[in-house]
């Protein structure tokens, strides 16, 4: 971490101001050391460049394990894709690069830091990404050339920070938790007000068939297994969908009288998007969904219901099967 972190950390018992009591540093990096509330006199360490409120050990259940799984993937696939930043924009769309210019930005499940990354380089003042599992390891070894991006392990029910921001987004990470509301609501209160928010998560609406035959699986088997072993199992239903949509999705989408025809295709809209996408990112996609001990898929009433507190919403259908929003924070 960098010093300049301090600036927006709290204590996340008793919103204390939070001081760097010892440090070992490489450069402006600090890799070693201790912060500690000046209220409260908790303390945590920093350990190989990251600040540590939380680590999976002191975190309970699902929670853990769902960490737990992600990280392993996030540590094992690191493929950067040139299709990463569409896809990102994507999800918190109508928001674009521009938009980061200058703001002091949170994103809450930073994975292994692709977007803190991106979101750095386009100009926010500071971008902070959290993440309760071990991808933080991943997302500092990303981000540590970029002076404005910082990596917090931390549990985003519990934020360690000030109400400091002028924006923050959580992409594919709300619906993986026990709780995807009381999430997004954690994350809502960092904002300033007239701030602003994006999450996007899976939709209810069109993902019956996910939750009728992929859930049960899931939940009784997949999320249960070693990830290794996951991982090469995957590979068959990935090689369907790799097959699908460099052989059907792709070429027929690519005319316009194809597009037409491909418009009555199964989840055309979806594997349209991912067509593009190369075998390793295809097959994370899959094991994603396999992995998981906990995902939700969220009806647009309730998503809808999340964004109370905003004074402007705008909640639109992303790729037909799930919800993105961004709004401005009362
Ligand atoms: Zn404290």
């Amino acid at each position: 971490m960098r010093e300049r972190l301090l600036q927006y950390l709290s204590c996340p018992a008793c919103a204390g101001a939070i001081t760097l009591a010892s440090a070992k540093r490489e450069g402006e990096e600090i890799i070693e050391g201790e912060l500690s509330c000046t209220s409260c006199a908790r303390s945590w360490p920093i350990a190989r460049g990251v600040p540590r409120f939380a680590s999976i050990e002191e975190v309970e259940g699902d929670k853990a394990a769902t960490a737990a799984g992600f990280g392993w993937q996030w540590t094992h696939f690191t493929q950067t894709d040139a299709k990463y930043e569409e896809q990102f924009l994507g999800w918190i769309a109508p928001v674009a690069p521009e938009f980061f210019q200058g703001k002091v930005v949170l994103e809450g499940g930073c994975g292994k830091g692709r977007h803190t990354q991106l979101a750095a380089q386009w100009g926010a003042r500071d971008v902070i990404g959290i993440d309760l599992s071990a991808a933080v390891e991943t997302a500092f070894g990303a981000t540590r050339h970029l002076t404005n991006a910082h990596i917090v392990q931390a549990d985003i029910y519990n934020l360690p920070f000030r109400r400091t921001f002028d924006y923050a987004f959580s992409v594919g990470v709300l619906h993986h938790l026990p709780d995807p509301r009381s999430g997004f609501i954690s994350l809502a209160s960092r904002v300033k007000p007239g701030g602003h928010l994006s999450a996007w998560v899976y939709g209810a609406e069109n993902n019956e068939w996910i939750t009728r035959w992929v859930d049960p699986l899931r939940n009784r088997l997949t999320s249960r297994m070693n990830p290794r072993v996951l991982l090469q199992l995957s590979k068959i239903p990935a090689a369907i969908v790799f097959l699908a949509t460099k052989l059907v999705y792709g070429p027929l989408n690519a005319s316009a009288s194809g597009a037409r025809l491909a418009r009555h295709l199964f989840y055309n809209d979806y594997l349209k998007a991912i067509a593009g996408f190369g075998w390793r990112e295809q097959h994370t996609i899959v094991f994603d969904h396999l992995v998981a001990p906990t995902a939700f898929y969220i009806p647009r009433e309730d998503f809808t219901g999340w964004w109370r507190e905003a004074s402007e919403v705008d909640i639109s259908w992303h790729n037909r099967n799930s919800w993105r929003g961004f709004g401005r924070m009362r």
